[in-house]
């Protein structure tokens, strides 16, 4: 008798995800919020409110306050009444104490929060679960333990606080920015007046109440919601001692514009649009995993996302090859569906301004892939998109999209990758992929980026500075360097 031989099929295997969306049920949102000022929501002076929507349903989730000048000026004066009788006297271990308790409790309603951040912002819940709101955990033990330490921290000077920080985020990363932002002002000893962004207000406004839970003195952190106008109101206050802000270069250089001759202390954190070099000898299935989470990570809303792709010209069309098969297996939809890879864009604008973009790219003659995936019918969403033939002088070369789109071009030497790689206004971050040591420390040095990661790519962590030059603005954020923004101090 002879056995029957089944031929395996060479047919690809089509896999399907059955749906797995995380309940909502562990929010209790309200209709309507307040400004959070002087330890309590309060009903903003202006009698005006906004709407902040869920972007991959265009509903409205609640009505959030708008703050005016008159609100503005009622926070920063709380902020400094609390720094002066407060915060400020208080000793460093007892600060670190408070911060502590509110790095435990985003443990603790660490699902609660990433659950929001998911809806207000579009991000897949994977990536707030398992990134964002661990992180933000991470930067507020982190700098709990600076807090009684700040005179090792920079030894030979005797630290100390400015007094208020005036805030300024943006949407993309609307928790971990404020962890970036309001640890470290609040171990050095500063008290903050926090403006989240118009499309992602609901997370901050459930941190100031965490922080209320954990005992936290009214005034020590204030948060006025709004938009563009209130951030201004924010920065150009009299009595804010040191700015911060992370956003747009085109917003940082006119805050920096508004406060020269001011003596109050300035940090941008501004925008990026950072060359991923792909060597020849690279390990190229891992670059391949790293420069999908270098661009699709966050839907390209990253200003350190490797948004410009140079990859070595021998290896390039079998490395675009892979890519594009890989590009192919990622889910694009529901933020909420624990399996989507790509949630939803933050915003119509946002939207509107990739849309633009990307067909720039297309008049200007470079060539567009996207994978055969459906999109959602309503919400914001963009295919994940790759272009080739790319040329230097276009502007999806030049200008950063801030979605998921990646531009690729070519080198054949190192010196032309590096050429390439610096051939930008912006400073931020870069990536090289490489099996040569010497490679990596050389290319390192010669790339002009605050960042350089080497055979990995958007790795984050509470004890490693961040920030950039040239446009990509000054200052740094993370690390023992992130409390120097926050300090004064005299010789001791
Ligand atoms: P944006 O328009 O500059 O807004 C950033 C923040 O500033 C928002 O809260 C915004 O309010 C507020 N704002 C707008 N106009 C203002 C003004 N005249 N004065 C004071 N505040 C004002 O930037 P975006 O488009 O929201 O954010 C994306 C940008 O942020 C990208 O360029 C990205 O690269 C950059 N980014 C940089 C880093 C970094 O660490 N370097 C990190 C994340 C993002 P609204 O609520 O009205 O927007
Ligand atoms: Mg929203």
């Amino acid at each position: 008798m002879t056995a029957e031989i089944t031929k395996p099929s060479t047919a690809p295997l089509e896999w399907e995800y059955a749906t797995s969306r995380e309940a909502t049920d562990i929010l209790d949102l309200e209709d309507k919020y307040g400004l959070f000022i002087d330890g309590e929501f309060v009903k903003p002076k202006s009698k005006s409110y906004f709407p902040s929507i869920n972007p991959a349903t265009e509903e409205t989730i609640a009505e959030v306050a708008e703050a005016g000048e008159a609100d503005v000026d009622a926070a920063v004066s709380a902020a400094r009444r609390a720094h002066t009788e407060v915060w400020g006297p208080m000793p460093g271990a007892e600060r670190a104490k408070h911060i502590f308790r509110i790095a435990r409790m985003i443990q603790e309603r660490g699902r609660e929060l990433a659950v929001l951040e998911t809806l207000d912002g579009g991000k897949p819940i994977k990536e707030a679960r398992d990134v964002d709101i661990p992180l933000v955990a991470g930067h507020f033990f982190y700098y709990a333990g600076w807090a009684d330490k700040l005179e090792y921290a920079f030894p030979g000077i005797r630290p100390e606080s400015l007094g208020v920080a005036g805030q300024v985020i943006p949407w993309n990363f609307p928790m971990l920015m404020l962890a970036w932002k309001v640890a470290p002002a609040l171990a050095a000893g500063n008290t903050v007046v926090l403006k989240p962004a118009e499309t992602t207000p609901l997370t901050a406004l459930l941190l100031a109440s965490i922080a209320t839970e954990a005992g936290l003195p009214p005034g020590v952190l204030n948060v006025v919601t709004g938009a563009g106008k209130t951030g201004a109101a924010v920065v150009s206050h009299e009595d804010v001692d040191k700015v911060a802000f992370t956003g747009s270069t085109a917003v940082g250089k006119l805050i920096q514009s508004q406060l020269a001759g001011t003596d109050k202390k300035l940090t941008l954190e501004l925008g990026g649009k950072a060359a991923h070099v792909i060597f020849e000898d690279a390990p190229l299935d891992q670059a391949i995993e790293g420069v999908i989470n270098g661009i699709f990570f966050n839907q390209g809303h990253v200003c350190c996302a490797g948004s410009r792709l140079l990859v070595q010209e021998n290896i390039h069309d079998r490395f675009v090859d892979k890519l594009k098969r890989r590009l192919a297996t990622l889910r694009v939809g529901d933020p909420l569906d624990k399996n989507t890879d790509v949630g939803a864009i933050n915003s119509r604008a946002q939207l509107d301004k990739i849309n633009e973009l990307v067909e720039s790219g297309q008049s200007e003659g470079a060539e567009m892939f996207q994978p055969d995936c459906v999109l959602p019918d309503r919400g914001f969403f963009f295919k994940p998109t790759l272009f080739t033939n790319v040329a230097q002088s276009h502007r999806i070369a030049q200008e950063e999209i801030f979605g998921p789109v990646l531009s690729i071009l070519s080198f054949r030497t190192p010196e032309e990758a590096v050429e390439k790689a610096n051939n930008t206004p912006y400073g931020l971050s870069a990536g090289v992929w490489t099996s040569k040591g010497s490679r990596i420390l050389w290319m390192a040095d010669q790339m002009k980026a605050g960042v350089v990661w080497a055979n990995t790519y958007n790795k984050f962590d509470p004890a490693s500075p961040f920030g950039g030059y040239k446009e990509s603005g000054f200052g740094r954020e993370g690390g023992r360097h992130g409390l120097l923004p926050y300090l004064k101090w005299s010789e001791s």
